[in-house]
């Protein structure tokens, strides 16, 4: 992979950065937590601050992909630290780069069609105008999409700063010693969270399972899940793994409201911390009860304070789980948190990731 160090002259370089600004927005198009994009700064600093001509490109995937990015330009000024002019369509790009006038972003890049089926078209028509592509979006890496994918084959590509350290951290956590490593496996979305476990069942010492693959797992094993959300597809998902492993730790009880599991019990909480005291690392992804309410957020707050008072290293990923973790304000506490939900676990679980293979192939 080529990073920045084999750049020989950033000055005056006409620069297609893929960026994450992947938040969540509310309704009335307010900014509700902003992990990702400040993870975006360090990058961004480092080609202004080296003269780089710098056009932005990003999705934006909250609601709906209809989510327009002029409303954000006044909040991401604030959060980066730099005015940021804002591109309609892929046609002015090329002029805006004559005219250059500072750093600026193009519209969510879903909303032109050719981006999620990867074209060559599209990227070709992306690409015009500019010297260099860096790739900064590791949370979509584990896509086959024109902006992190197709756009290698027109530009000479690199790797920024986000995706050198995600890569790094992440490669540690698969190397590191078997023996005291322990897996937090919860959320919803069974395709993308059970083959993890499958991968890492030789891998770690225990998984604890929480959320809704903990439901899947328990109607999979035949007893009554009464009205709780389970994945449709999760008895197919989860042949091939042996769900009375000695490794595979379920919770002992549950907080149950109107026929639902939304959450694990007190004495799941107290197990599950028992166990994250003795680690010596800990790679957590996905909640353990729907957090959203505060009724049923206790499981998932008490798992992040365990984990956050523990002396392991501590490594975690995804969208939902790192915005629980950002509201408690435990989020210092870790030692790496990945920008990545499915990318980071598509990573972990050993599978190649389209926009990583992109920029070894085709530099
Ligand atoms: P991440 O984005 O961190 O990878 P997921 O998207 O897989 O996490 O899962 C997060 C979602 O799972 C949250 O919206 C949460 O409400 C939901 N969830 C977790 N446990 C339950 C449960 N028992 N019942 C219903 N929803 C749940
Ligand atoms: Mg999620």
């Amino acid at each position: 992979m080529k990073t920045f160090q084999d750049i020989v002259n950033l000055k005056d370089k006409k620069v297609l950065l893929r960026v994450d600004f992947d938040v969540p927005v509310s309704d009335r198009g307010k900014i509700e937590e902003s992990f990702r994009i400040r993870k975006q700064k360090e990058t961004l600093d480092y080609l202004i601050g080296h003269g780089s001509k710098v056009i932005m490109v990003a999705h934006i995937s909250d609601q709906s992909v209809d989510q327009s990015f002029a409303a954000l330009i006044p909040q991401l000024h604030i959060l980066l630290g730099y005015e940021v002019n804002f591109i309609k369509s892929v046609e002015d790009i090329e002029q805006y780069l004559q005219d250059y006038s500072g750093p600026a972003l193009l519209e969510n890049i879903r909303q032109f069609k050719g981006e999620t089926e990867n074209s060559e078209e599209f990227a070709s028509s992306l690409s015009k105008g500019f010297d260099i592509y860096v790739n900064n979006v590791f949370a979509v890496c584990h896509r086959n999409h024109a902006s992190v994918s197709a756009i290698t084959k027109f530009l000479t590509s690199y790797a920024g700063f986000l995706i050198e350290e995600e890569v790094t951290k992440l490669q540690k956590a698969i190397n590191a010693p078997k023996n005291g490593k322990l897996l937090i496996m919860g959320g919803a979305k069974a395709s993308t969270k059970i083959p993890v476990i499958k991968n890492f069942l030789d891998k770690v010492d225990r998984i604890l399972i929480g959320g809704v693959i903990a439901n899947d797992i328990l109607k999979a094993k035949g007893q009554d899940v009464g009205d709780s959300v389970v994945d449709e597809n999760s008895l197919e998902i989860l042949v091939g793994l042996d769900l009375n492993s000695p490794q595979l730790v379920m919770p002992k009880d549950y907080n149950i409201f109107q026929n639902k599991i939304l959450d694990i019990g007190p004495e799941s909480i107290e197990e599950f911390s028992e166990i994250i005291r003795s680690a010596k690392m800990i790679i957590w992804n996905g909640p353990m009860g729907m957090f959203e309410n505060p009724q049923f957020a206790q499981g998932t707050d008490k798992i992040a304070q365990a984990i956050a008072d523990s002396s392991a290293i501590k490594i975690v990923g995804g969208g939902d789980t790192v915005s629980a973790i950002d509201k408690t304000g435990l989020i210092g506490k870790f030692d790496f948190v990945s920008t990545g939900g499915g990318a980071m676990l598509a990573f972990l679980a050993g599978e190649k990731l389209p926009g990583l293979e992109a920029l070894h192939y085709y530099v």
